[in-house]
């Protein structure tokens, strides 16, 4: 008998987290309907790390505004747990681009603001607030000023401020987008560290092909506009990552199949 490693079978045994089905989302606007996301169909099991990837305007920040709630769905169905979301996702933790941090609150008070809101108890939730901070490194900056610290870690405050609830999934919208290089090299350690050691469903999105890889248990690949699922691929690299894995031959050729997708879908044009 074949033995299947441990991991592979919890990973297909895990239930379905988020069901998706038949997704299409129009917006009208002054100078006529834009088609922005059409037919999307994808289920993501709990647990598992699910990075959307396309070009800029192909409705990624649509499709993750819908599971959050914030966009209603008019055509299609959208079920998180056995939830289905008709509005507000207040499970969800979300993090944006932009940190959206309150500059008069210090680093704590602000992950701290996400237990004022939900009316939790407090003390408990600087203990934890603490405990997330040290997971990114900046238990020395708990007092620190939004001002006074850089992107990263701005950035890693509001991580924290979307895992201080301990919430089932985590919605990221290019989260490191207007990071450089090497903060964003630390930044997806960080957060596969976090993701190890909270239990959560992570749908993160990204137009970084090496990004998507590097983090994920399956990358979603969306055409340009009407957004529609191109293709779904698996990756099959060992946890934990590390950064040495980028330069492996298994990952070099999930980016040349990545690439290679985009190039004919006419995203990248190299003729000049
Ligand atoms: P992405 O995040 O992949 O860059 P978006 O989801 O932001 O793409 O946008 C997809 C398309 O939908 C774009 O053409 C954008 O202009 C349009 N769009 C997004 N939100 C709105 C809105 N609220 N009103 C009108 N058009 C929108
Ligand atoms: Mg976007």
């Amino acid at each position: 008998m074949n033995a299947i490693p441990a991991t592979e079978t919890i990973q297909t045994a895990a239930p379905t987290h988020i069901a998706i089905s038949g997704v299409s989302k129009t917006f009208e606007t002054r100078t006529g309907t834009v088609h922005a996301l059409q037919n999307i169909n994808l289920n993501i099991r709990k647990g598992e790390f699910v990075s959307v990837l396309g070009p800029s305007g192909c409705g990624k920040s649509t499709l993750m505004m819908l599971l959050a709630g914030l966009t209603s769905v008019k055509l299609g169905r959208i079920m998180v747990g056995d939830k289905h979301i008709d509005g507000p996702n207040a499970d969800a933790g979300i993090v944006f681009q932009q940190d959206v941090l309150l500059e008069w609150r210090t680093a704590i008070d602000n992950i701290l603001l996400q237990a004022e809101i939900r009316k939790a108890d407090m003390t408990q939730a600087r203990e934890r607030a603490r405990q997330l901070l040290k997971m990114v490194s900046l238990q020395d900056f708990e007092t620190a000023y939004p001002k006074e610290l850089s992107g990263g870690m701005r950035q890693r405050i509001s991580i924290c401020r979307a895992l201080l609830h301990k919430p089932p999934l985590l919605l990221m919208d290019e989260p490191f987008g207007a990071l450089d290089a090497m903060t964003r090299d630390q930044l997806q350690i960080d957060l596969l560290r976090l993701c190890a050691d909270n239990e959560m469903t992570v749908f993160f999105i990204t137009h970084s092909i090496q990004e998507a890889i590097f983090l994920s248990d399956r990358v979603v690949v969306m055409s340009p506009r009407p957004g529609r699922i191109e293709r779904i691929i698996d990756i099959d690299l060992p946890r934990p990552r590390r950064l040495a894995m980028r330069e492996t031959a298994k990952f070099t050729a999930y980016t040349r199949d990545l690439t290679a997708i985009f190039k004919s879908l006419g995203v990248f044009r190299e003729e000049y």
